[in-house]
């Protein structure tokens, strides 16, 4: 198939040399040890806590269950809890499955974050809210010195929806540093992954403790001390992210390469970008932007896709408009519900070639000038 016709997606799975994951697993075959407390897990965690300087990194078998294990640990289930309509449906389906009702605050239409203004105003109206779960939405970093400021005055715990920042970084500290919890994912399709996976970050050893106890149901031998989950990360994942795990400075160098490629090649005055928070190191995650309207939106991704390009509608739609909403979380958010409409992902992958990204850009480009 010539190069010109073959399909770009929106995203590529990065993978490790073949050989270096196979170390790991003859590793594994020759132990037989392929979960519980094996050695990789361990130094997956170790090795996590090294480079982003973190003292309780704790993997798990995907980001869903590690937010659910934070709420339980912040002892939230079944409690209020604010998040933001605009997110991965997985925020909202671990605080609902935890038995809290969700309380939505806006985003701010800049940063596509959590807007503390809203997070405030959601306070005054739902005083008895506990806990609050903002986004770093595509590996941008909230206010998070603004919603801290707000927990601390209305006594709320903070846990971080982290699941696209790995590797982003917000005044030299790992974005993964904030709050008082912050959970990532690994999935296959994020800047780092382990096929499945992620992880629960934590700050005492108390809480440590109780979060492994927690991951692993609630058991230590025939000790039984809690309601657990069954949370762990097996060995063949642990290695996966092992065998990727050097490779993150090159992911993000390319991905940063590709992103400031497209930035010189798409026309400002059509495709508008999300703004980056101050003082943020980022990881170059993905690569949105924003259309002046759904109609735009939708004639150019079915313009793109009849040449090859695939894009994703990334978050979309608006969690507010979920069938399956308590009612109480039926509040609209206007910004949500507007940028929620108009944001289109374009194709961002850490081997993505130049030659694509131009014919991306002249096709997308194209559409504006015919
Ligand atoms: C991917 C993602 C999740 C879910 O993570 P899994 O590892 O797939 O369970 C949650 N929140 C956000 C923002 C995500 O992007």
């Amino acid at each position: 198939m010539p190069k010109s016709l073959q399909p770009i997606f929106v995203t590529k799975s990065f993978l490790p040399p073949k050989e270096e994951f196979y170390r790991y697993i003859d590793e594994i075959f020759d132990s037989r040890i392929l979960t519980n407390q094996g050695k990789f897990v361990g130094e997956l965690e170790r090795r996590l806590g090294e480079s982003l300087n973190l003292s309780h990194v704790l993997a798990c078998s995907n980001g869903t269950l590690a937010l659910m294990l934070a709420l339980r640990l912040a002892g939230l289930s079944g409690k209020k809890v604010i998040t933001t309509p605009f997110t991965y449906v997985a925020t909202l389906s671990a605080i609902m499955w935890e038995g809290c009702t969700p309380v939505f605050a806006d985003i701010d239409a800049e940063t596509l974050c959590m807007s503390p203004e809203s997070l405030r105003e959601c306070m005054k109206r739902y005083p008895d809210a506990k806990g609050v779960m903002p986004v770093h939405v595509f590996g941008n970093v909230c206010d998070v010195e603004a919603i801290e400021a707000i927990c601390r005055e209305f006594g709320l715990l903070c846990i971080y929806d982290a699941c696209h920042a790995f590797g982003s970084s917000y005044k030299g500290r790992s974005a993964l540093d904030y709050g008082d919890y912050s959970v990532c994912s690994f999935h296959a399709t994020k800047l780092f992954h382990t096929v499945e996976g992620g992880c629960l970050v934590v700050h005492g050893d108390q809480d440590a403790h109780q979060a492994r106890l927690l991951r692993a149901f609630g058991h230590l031998g025939d000790d039984h001390f809690c309601l657990g989950f069954n949370a762990k990360l097996s060995e063949i994942h642990a290695a996966m992210g092992l065998a990727l795990l050097p490779q993150l400075q090159a992911v993000i160098d390319a991905r940063r390469t590709a992103s400031l490629l497209y930035d010189s090649l798409l026309l400002p005055d059509m495709f508008a970008r999300p703004v980056l928070s101050q003082n943020l190191e980022y990881n170059y995650a993905y690569y949105p932007v924003l259309l002046d309207s759904e109609e735009t939106l939708l004639a150019l991704k079915q313009d793109l896709a009849r040449q090859q390009i695939f894009t994703r509608r990334y978050f979309y739609p608006s969690l507010t408009t979920l069938p399956y909403l308590p009612d109480v979380s039926r509040e609209p958010c206007p910004v949500t519900e507007d940028v929620a409409l108009r944001v289109l992902c374009l194709p961002l992958s850490t081997e993505l070639e130049k030659q694509e990204i131009v014919r991306i850009t002249d096709a997308a480009n194209g559409f504006f000038m015919r």
